[in-house]
């Protein structure tokens, strides 16, 4: 029988953490000293390798030339494993995993993201299960194929969709949510797969690769009160290109004449607004509502049911890639990773 293979991308992040007696904050380890506290890791009989980042980070210092860096290791090794484990800081890991759905096009092997709340060396991490089931679940294949060729969470006993996830809590161990779309394995005695949940891929396609990031973008939390001074110093950004407006329920912004004429101006001025919803659960309908009637009629499209992160990375993506803002619009209408649902 063949041996599996699964490649291990350490970039750091509280689970390759120590506490450092002087500073009293939490500060990386490299990823030797992270495995001699899962010695456990060896009885599957797969060839683990390892790729540490030299200078571990903080997801919070985690943006676009560290997704593409990840993404670039995992092409460059794509080949040469059944599947992939990428461990990442809580904090941001949804933003990654976001991102690494967006480049990683055509995806045929698991790419699975995975990180703990408490640091690998206390008794009471959860990171050592969190690395063992991440690294079975990134080997598992039947028919020759993997199950999971997807980039995912895994946290707390639940494999996601990475860009369906959002970071719900910061000090429990279940950390992470997908509201809106359901888990694609569950843990227990056993894995169970969710197998109609899971994408699958274009046999035919090979990978191919979105590698450019254009943060010209910004989000707008909607708030009522806003100020006109704090709409205008927003849409005013020089060289914006996108604006994510983080809508009220199903994507109601008020219809005061002055928000609407600043929103249409924008769009006018070739702003692309993308409406989602600040609702953790649910979808955005344009139209349903005179409160948002007045968006679509100046030309706001539908987020659908699409998550910040998701949204934020898929729009600096489309800049990155695409010039005309026509293909950029119709890329945001459609599923291009499964991170919107649009019926
Ligand atoms: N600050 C850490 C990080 O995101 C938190 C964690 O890993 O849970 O890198």
């Amino acid at each position: 029988m063949e041996q599996r293979s699964v490649l291990i991308i350490y970039t750091g992040g509280t689970i390759g953490m120590v506490l450092n007696s002087d500073t009293g904050s939490l500060q990386p380890l490299n990823f030797d000293q992270i495995s001699e506290h899962v010695p456990d890791l060896m009885k599957f009989g797969f060839r683990l390798d390892t790729i540490s980042f030299e200078d571990p980070l903080d997801s919070s210092d985690i943006g676009p030339d560290i997704w593409i860096k990840i993404a670039s290791i995992v092409m460059d090794n794509y080949d040469n494993y059944d599947g992939f484990v990428i461990l990442h800081g809580t904090d941001t890991m949804a933003y990654t995993a976001s991102a690494l759905s967006f480049i990683l096009r055509n995806l045929s092997k698991p790419v699975i993201f995975t990180g703990s709340q408490l640091p690998i060396g206390v008794l009471r991490t959860d990171g050592k299960e969190n690395i063992i089931t991440s690294i079975e679940m990134a080997a598992a294949k039947e028919d020759g194929k993997a199950i999971v060729p997807e980039v995912c969470v895994y946290f707390e006993n639940k494999l996601f969709r990475g860009n369906r996830t959002t970071k719900i809590n910061a000090e429990n161990f279940s950390a992470f949510q997908s509201a809106n779309y359901p888990p694609l394995a569950e843990v227990g005695i056993n894995i169970k797969y969710n197998r109609e949940a899971i994408l699958i891929p274009n046999k035919k396609a090979p990978l191919q690769t979105f590698l450019n990031f254009d943060n010209h973008i910004a989000i707008l939390k909607l708030f009522p009160g806003m100020n006109k001074a704090f709409i205008d110093s927003i849409l005013g950004i020089s060289g914006l290109k996108g604006l994510i407006l983080e809508t009220f329920g199903p994507g109601n912004a008020p219809a005061d004449e002055w928000f609407v004429k600043r929103i249409r101006k924008a769009i006018d001025n070739g702003i692309i607004v993308l409406d989602i919803t600040q609702c953790s659960t649910g979808s955005v309908i344009l139209g349903r509502y005179e409160t948002s009637r007045k968006l679509y009629e100046a030309g706001v499209i539908s987020g659908y049911d699409i998550t910040t992160e998701a949204a934020t990375t898929k729009m600096m993506c489309l800049f990155g890639k695409y010039q005309n803002p026509e293909e950029i619009k119709s890329y945001l209408n459609i599923s291009m990773a499964g991170e919107i649902t649009t019926n």
